[in-house]
């Protein structure tokens, strides 16, 4: 869609911009190309659109997909996907409680204020989709796909990186949307994949690694709590005992967890 057509759309619908919904409207043939191409769908595949809007991204995804399923939140806004796009099975309500459907690929501009929320949805959910291609904040596209000792690498990296190779393809000036937000974004596709270790189950992967980076500058030995077992890992693993959770690999982290042994009853 281009600035015109959304500007006459929403004198059309009598619509202002919600800032709280995170309306910002893409208004870039580009952007939508290269989100597009990213999403690569095929005909048999069912792809589920989070805040279809005004539409921009969900014609394309219909004229592809064999199903798409959107959430949307504005009643207005579904009221007019409902009436534009009678093929699409639109679920209105908000996509951070609302039961998500089992899909193939996940296609969004996500308002900032849920990117979060949404993807760990997805990432801890039990059916994660093949493939995300979603827009997000540029920081947030950054702490996903960082890597040991950045500043953004963090837990939703870890949690992320455990389910998905996360790619940066990207970045979005804020002029490509309506009303321009006040920061840049970034395309990023997330492509399912195994874990370089398998993680066994009871492993506490997650409490570990959340604890881990709540502290970032402490030492895990004084996090995790147990000093023999974290040394004897860390060693194992060729790093120093006074290591920071920001040190260790996806792989490191998992390997780590793997050692816990419940306490017996
Ligand atoms: N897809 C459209 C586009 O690219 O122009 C709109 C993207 S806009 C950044 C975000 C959309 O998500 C808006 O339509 C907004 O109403 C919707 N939205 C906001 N919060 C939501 C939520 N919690 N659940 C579902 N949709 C939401």
């Amino acid at each position: 869609m281009t600035l015109t057509e959304v500007r006459h759309l929403l004198v059309e619908l009598d619509l202002r911009p919600s800032k709280a919904l995170g309306q910002n409207f893409l208004i870039d043939g580009n952007i939508l190309e290269i989100i597009t191409r990213e999403a690569d769908i095929r005909s048999q595949e069912t792809v589920l659109e989070i805040g279809p809007g005004l539409g921009a991204l969900t014609h394309k995804l219909t004229d592809r997909a064999g199903t798409v399923i959107a959430v949307e939140k504005d009643t207005r806004l579904a009221e007019y996907i409902r009436q534009k796009y009678p093929e699409v099975q639109l679920i209105t309500g908000d996509a951070v409680k609302v039961p998500l459907p089992v899909c193939d690929k996940v296609v969004a501009n996500l308002p900032y204020s849920i990117s979060t929320a949404i993807l760990e949805r997805f990432v801890e959910g039990e059916a994660p989709p093949r493939r995300l291609v979603l827009t997000v904040q540029r920081e947030v596209g950054q702490r996903l796909a960082a890597k040991p000792r950045h500043k953004d690498y963090g837990a939703l990296t870890l949690f992320t990186q455990l389910r998905y190779h996360v790619t940066i393809v990207h970045v979005v000036s804020p002029n490509c949307f309506f009303p321009a937000p006040n920061v840049e974004s970034a395309i990023i596709a997330l492509d399912r994949r195994d874990p370089p270790v398998k993680l066994e189950p009871g492993a506490p992967f997650h409490d570990w690694v959340r604890l881990g980076f709540q502290q970032r500058r402490k030492m895990l030995r004084k996090l995790l709590g147990n000093h023999a077992l974290v040394d004897t890992v860390l060693q194992s693993l060729g790093l120093p005992v006074t290591a920071r959770a920001e040190e260790l690999s996806l792989e490191q982290w998992i390997i780590m967890a793997n050692h816990h042994r419940p306490a017996a009853a």
